[in-house]
């Protein structure tokens, strides 16, 4: 199923848990649940949501990517650190499912980020069934 959310800045982090979890049936014992992106100026991540970790996540994209520098990418559409912090994120992230819910640690979130906002970003949740229970 796919989903879309609404970014609210060049660069955003977006709390996106809530629409991962509805997406989980119930019922379903055991699998995975994988969050995919289908953008390259965007990423998903796994994370704390706690609201100076994302300040410092945007400030690290800046450190890690500067918003300008000498982009070849720049001379078509502007927008060359959106695309390389894109693939320093990752397009998709993956998580367990246990009794129909993600199984998550106590700070872990799904988390998008946006590289080149504010825009409407869409996001595919694609839920498994694992062939065995997992013991332990
Ligand atoms: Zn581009």
């Amino acid at each position: 199923m796919e989903r879309s959310i609404s970014t609210s800045g060049p660069v955003d982090v977006v709390d996106v848990t809530a629409d991962v979890e509805d997406a989980v049936p119930g019922h379903l014992d055991a699998g995975t649940c994988t969050v995919f992106v289908p953008h390259t100026t965007a990423g998903v991540v796994v994370n704390e949501a706690e609201g100076r970790l994302l300040d410092d996540v945007e400030r690290a994209l800046e450190s890690w990517v500067p918003s300008t520098g000498d982009y070849r990418h720049d001379e078509i559409d502007d927008n060359a650190a959106a695309h390389l912090r894109s693939i320093l994120l990752g397009e998709s992230v993956t998580v367990p499912v246990e009794d129909g819910s993600l199984a998550l640690g106590t700070w872990q979130s799904v988390l998008l980020v946006e590289g080149d906002g504010p825009r409407t970003r869409r996001f595919r949740i694609v839920v498994s069934e694992a062939l065995d229970r997992p013991s332990g």
